[in-house]
């Protein structure tokens, strides 16, 4: 069972908080190995959106400050956090980011209001992002790098980035002319195109771990893959090393200065779901990858004594479930974010009753879903009711504008299943097992604040961060238009998730702390891996993969003052020892 290999340092997954953590350790002097468990790297991370949320970068000229982010964010946390922790991410993300930067990485500025824009020192500037990459620049590792979310690219296949997703995704001036040098570029790539179908261009998540990953093959760091971490090896107390298992062969190896359990959260695995959240939501309707995230680093590192936080709430997300097609065991998830805000619909639970702020941030989105299935058992699914104008315009969930998806090209058995069509609004009511009744009302009130442009109940399009997603051509209000143009639709909408908050508790130097808060000797988490530093708050658009990103850089800093500080140890012992 042992392999008699020894690391300084093992790396357990190969996301955004891993690569750093690898990284960074080896930059730090230290052997380091990466074990990822499924057939590609890059995680959920290689998949996103890439953002990463790092206030006060200093990356360019702004008077953000340390003061007026803990000022925004003193006003939005709902719950208690650990403060030292906050303070650690405070100090280190900045760091982080200006080691990215002095590696080559081009991260820069995505102009991106923080997801409450009406809190005190909220900004537009703290989020972050890389420019695109060429996966070529990775070599033999090129197809081997987990592939980007599926509407991040033009028919699953021409990789956008943000100012390209935005423009076509709403359909701006000059959206056609976008898409055209996207097509050109794609198909005049002939190199690529002898070699794979798939698009050079890393875009987004998969530019950001393009670069990170360009640094950790330059350095020789193995990232051995099919690797799944089992368990924890723990003598006198302290981890030693790792047992995994590789296509059903169990082997151990040992780490000498520590393990960074970066293996993200828990949000394919029902069993936790159903034990950790009030509402648990699914699995299935994660928009995470299937085969990753389940949570068996967290259970390895519970059974070993370590103490959780924040484990109540996943980022959640709206999604919508569709079919395959081609195949017969699985349905994609579509992330419906940015959809549910559009003019022109509205979100109800299964009583025909609003809930939420439907533009506003996804994450607050779920929280709204939990609360109104808490109270009235009729949401999880809710449902988005629009009209032809937005059926024509924009997508909903994997439902895609009738340009590009026309009614008479829905497969039939999508009718009532996926999307559900009806001429007048009582006839959707009905299909769709809604108070007629209250659906009318609910949709009368929308129109009226469409006419006014102002919402008295939830305040849709009142803020920054609304408005960006909505539709400048629709006045007063882009977030209101009116629900009047018949045939009207609907479509359910699933509590989904982009991983999980909570995780193991980890203390500001990302050591995991057991019952007593005391750090457990050599063993490490970032990412979703371990609680998030902001609690059940989602501040900014890279709210995850920053503090990802900045404690695994903490981790490694950490391990590497420990070994320099057991080599001073044992130097100073054999000088005594010379002396004696
Ligand atoms: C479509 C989409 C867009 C998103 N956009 C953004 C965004 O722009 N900004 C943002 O902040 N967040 C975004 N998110 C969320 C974000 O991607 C994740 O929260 C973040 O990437 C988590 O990083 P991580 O390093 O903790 O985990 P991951 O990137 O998920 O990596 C964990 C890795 O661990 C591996 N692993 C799991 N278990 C084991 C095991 N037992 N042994 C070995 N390996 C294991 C997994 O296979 C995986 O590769 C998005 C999510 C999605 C789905």
């Amino acid at each position: 069972m042992s392999s008699n290999e020894t690391y300084d340092v093992i790396v357990v997954g190969s996301g955004a908080a891993g690569a750093m953590a690898a990284l960074r350790a080896k930059e730090r002097g230290l052997s380091v190995l990466i074990v990822e468990k499924a057939h590609k790297y890059g995680g959920t991370s290689a998949t996103s959106g890439g953002v990463l949320w790092v206030p006060d970068h200093q990356l360019t000229l702004n008077d953000d400050s340390r003061e007026k982010t803990l000022e925004y964010l003193d006003s939005i946390m709902p719950g208690p956090i650990q403060r030292d922790r906050l303070d650690a991410y405070l100090d280190n993300a900045p760091e982080m980011a200006r080691f990215m930067k002095s590696l080559g990485i081009p991260v820069g500025v995505a102009a991106w209001p923080d997801y409450y824009p009406q809190a005190a020192s909220a900004r537009a500037d703290r989020s972050l992002i890389c420019d695109t990459f060429d996966g070529r620049e990775l070599g033999e590792h090129f197809p081997l790098m987990r592939e980007q979310y599926n509407r991040f690219k033009v028919f699953g296949r021409y990789s956008m980035d943000v100012m390209q997703f935005f423009s076509i995704s709403t359909r701006a001036k000059g959206w056609v002319i976008t898409f055209l040098k996207m097509f050109f570029r794609y198909w005049t790539d002939f190199s690529t195109r002898k070699l794979t179908m798939r698009d050079r261009r890393f875009t987004m998540g998969a530019a950001m771990m393009g670069w990170l990953y360009k640094q950790v093959f330059d350095r020789k760091i193995e990232v051995r893959l099919d690797t799944k971490l089992d368990e924890l090896i723990v003598s006198d107390r302290q981890v030693t090393g790792v047992r995994l298992s590789h296509y059903g062969r169990r082997y151990e190896i040992k780490a000498s200065c520590g393990v960074v359990l970066c293996a993200g959260g828990f949000e394919w695995n029902q069993e936790l779901r159903d034990r950790f959240f009030p509402v648990p939501g699914l699995t299935r309707h994660s928009s995470s990858p299937e085969d990753a995230n389940r949570g068996e680093a967290l259970i390895a590192g519970m059974q070993i004594g370590a103490a959780t936080e924040h484990t109540e709430s996943g980022w959640w997300i709206p999604t919508m479930q569709m079919p395959m097609p081609k195949a017969s065991n699985f349905e994609e998830i579509h992330q419906a974010a940015f959809d549910v805000g559009r003019p022109h619909s509205v979100a109800v639970n299964r009583k025909g009753l609003r809930f939420v702020d439907e533009a506003c941030g996804y994450d607050d989105f779920g929280k709204a879903m939990v609360a109104d299935q808490l109270k009235t058992g009729a949401n999880t699914p809710c449902w988005l009711v629009f009209d032809a104008r937005f059926r024509d315009k924009f997508s909903a969930g994997g439902i895609m504008p009738t340009i590009l998806m026309p009614d008479r090209k829905i497969p039939p058995d999508w009718w009532d299943r996926y999307l559900f069509r009806a001429d007048t609004l009582e006839a959707l009511a009905a299909k769709i097992l809604v108070p007629v009744d209250t659906l009318k009302q609910t949709v009368a009130n929308m129109n009226r604040y469409a006419g006014t442009g102002v919402d008295p109940e939830f305040g849709r399009g009142s803020n920054a961060y609304d408005q960006m997603f909505g539709d400048w051509n629709v006045k007063p209000n882009p977030c209101l238009g009116p629900i009047d143009k018949a045939p009207y639709y609907a479509v359910p909408i699933n509590l989904g998730d982009l991983g999980t908050k909570g995780g193991l508790k980890a203390d500001a130097s990302a050591r995991v702390l057991d019952g007593s808060g005391r750090p457990i000797p050599n063993l490490y988490a970032a990412g979703n891996n371990a609680g998030s530093p902001f609690g059940n708050c989602y501040p900014g658009a890279g709210g995850t993969i920053g503090p990802a990103l900045t404690f695994g850089y903490v981790a490694a800093n950490h391990i590497a003052a420990c070994k320099v500080e057991q080599q001073q140890a044992g130097a100073g012992a054999s000088h005594v020892d010379a002396a004696a």
